[in-house]
């Protein structure tokens, strides 16, 4: 399998190689050059297969035999074996044909830990294999940074390195990153936003030469490939035990940086039935003006109850905006050059196209905690501020009352109690596993919002680990 850039000037590369780098080198996202489909038969033979064993049929034709099966087996099973519910993915449901993916049951209590889990172990695994080390260097909104170190600390052929926007993460995910004491990670609380994090991370991709020599960065962010790929597999497994591939199953997709969407795009394209996909964001609505008004304009960031979505522009919409423009590079590359300085829109035609493909819907803070309120009320269960929005979402824009409508509960309430108290409720108490999280040590940096102090830290505190 050939891994081509959506920028059209780097040579495509393979599995590994896409595992090991972030955004090619002309700036570009790495995609399939084909994409694997799976015929209805094929797809409804793997209803009784456990989690793992189900995730492996579906990454198979995308690793291509580069890793060999009995390796890339092990590196599945010890992921999900981590996890704290027995179907890794349980589905509740609330009302009729009203569903919701529990995404939550992994080590840092988000759907990211699916992805990191297995990337963390796929590195080691081909670092090893390569004699290779590697600098991790990411931006987290709060989420994917505890799930990073969390899947990749234990390796010791990489260093991470974690930018955070100082004080605009919740006290949960803060503690869950900056109590992992070891020699490899390092917590960076960058004086800014999320973007200023990930516009520092993408300008240190771009230029690496402050790194020792013989190193390079690796990403763990969504524009990783293999993240994008193993969530994949959660809309198939949910699917599957609602009637699928036989009927239809729409999705409400709570969406930041546009890679959980993504992949449920990427699912209906392999041949998954799905009627509706919905892109639910909060008031940092950008992804929802384009899909309902062909407005594609960046605003101000708004601090929100959903700080996972707190996102101006998101990095995975390359990935479909390339599938929009039919392939065509240049015709990307011309939309993104112009992106920033105006507003754009698509032809009709497109836009026609990104309608058939999402719906969309934006959700504020007030109606977040009403959501929480009520379905708490009605049905008992405590959902987090972006799953919440994701279930209005789907409420506001599901056209079909026959299609069990599932919304991805991407973390856990525990993790966002602010929006919790807002809604009038307790804090949910933190699994057994984190109960002690408030006494554990803290250890991070501040750190200026330019690239040169981040770069610099790095330089200073990347000791080389061979
Ligand atoms: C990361 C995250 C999201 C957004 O996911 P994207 O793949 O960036 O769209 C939504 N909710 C939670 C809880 C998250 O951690």
């Amino acid at each position: 399998m050939k891994y081509i850039s959506t920028r059209g000037i780097s040579p495509s590369q393979n599995f590994e190689q896409v595992l090991l780098t972030g955004l090619a080198p002309d700036g570009g996202l790495y995609v399939p050059e084909v994409l694997p489909t799976f015929s209805a038969e094929e797809i409804g033979s793997w209803r009784e297969l456990s989690y793992p064993d189900l995730a492996l049929k579906i990454i198979a034709p995308f690793i291509d035999g580069e890793i060999p099966e009995a390796d890339l087996r092990e590196i599945v099973e010890s992921s999900y074996a981590n996890f704290n519910h027995p179907d890794v993915a349980p589905l509740t449901q609330l009302g009729e044909n009203e569903w919701v993916l529990e995404l939550f049951h992994g080590p840092t209590l988000a759907f990211k830990d699916f992805a990191l889990q297995v990337l963390g172990r796929l590195l080691d695994y081909v670092l090893v294999k390569k004699d290779q080390a590697v600098v991790i260097l990411g931006a987290t909104s709060g989420d994917t940074g505890s799930a990073a170190l969390e899947g990749c600390r234990h390796s010791d052929r990489v260093e991470l390195f974690i930018l955070h926007p100082h004080q605009r993460v919740s006290d949960v995910q803060r503690k869950q990153m900056t109590t992992i004491i070891s020699d490899n990670v390092f917590n960076l609380a960058v004086e800014g936003n999320f973007d200023d994090c990930q516009r520092i991370v993408k300008a240190a991709f771009a230029d690496q030469s402050f790194l020792p020599k013989n190193r390079q960065l690796a990403a763990v962010n969504s524009i990783n490939w293999a993240r994008i790929l193993m969530q994949i597999v959660y809309y198939f497994s949910a699917s599957l035990r609602l009637g699928g591939p036989e009927k239809e199953v729409s999705f409400s997709v709570p969406t930041g940086n546009f890679g959980d969407i993504y992949a449920g795009y990427l699912a209906k394209k392999m041949g998954l039935p799905i009627k509706q996909l919905i892109v639910a964001t909060n008031k940092n609505d950008i992804l929802h003006r384009f899909i309902a008004h062909n407005e594609y304009s960046k605003t101000e960031l708004s601090k929100t109850f959903s700080p996972s979505m707190d996102i101006l522009v998101s990095s995975n919409f390359e990935r479909y905006l390339f599938d929009m423009f039919d392939r065509d590079s240049e015709k990307l590359n011309d939309f993104m050059k112009k992106f920033g300085a105006q507003t754009l829109s698509v032809s009709d035609e497109q836009w026609q196209k990104v309608r058939s493909d999402f719906d969309s819907a934006s959700v504020d803070d007030d109606t977040t905690c009403e959501v929480i309120a009520e379905v708490f009320k009605a049905n008992g269960e405590l959902l987090d501020p972006h799953t919440a929005i994701g279930l209005k979402a789907a409420r506001q824009c599901n056209t079909s009352n026959t299609t069990p409508m599932v919304t991805l509960a991407t973390a856990h309430p525990a993790k966002f109690d602010e929006a919790i108290l807002k809604s009038g409720l307790n804090t949910p108490a933190l699994p057994e596993h984190l109960k002690d999280l408030f006494e554990r040590e803290e250890k991070y940096s501040v750190v200026a919002n330019e690239l040169e102090a981040v770069t610099e830290f790095i330089s200073k505190h990347c000791t080389g680990l061979n």
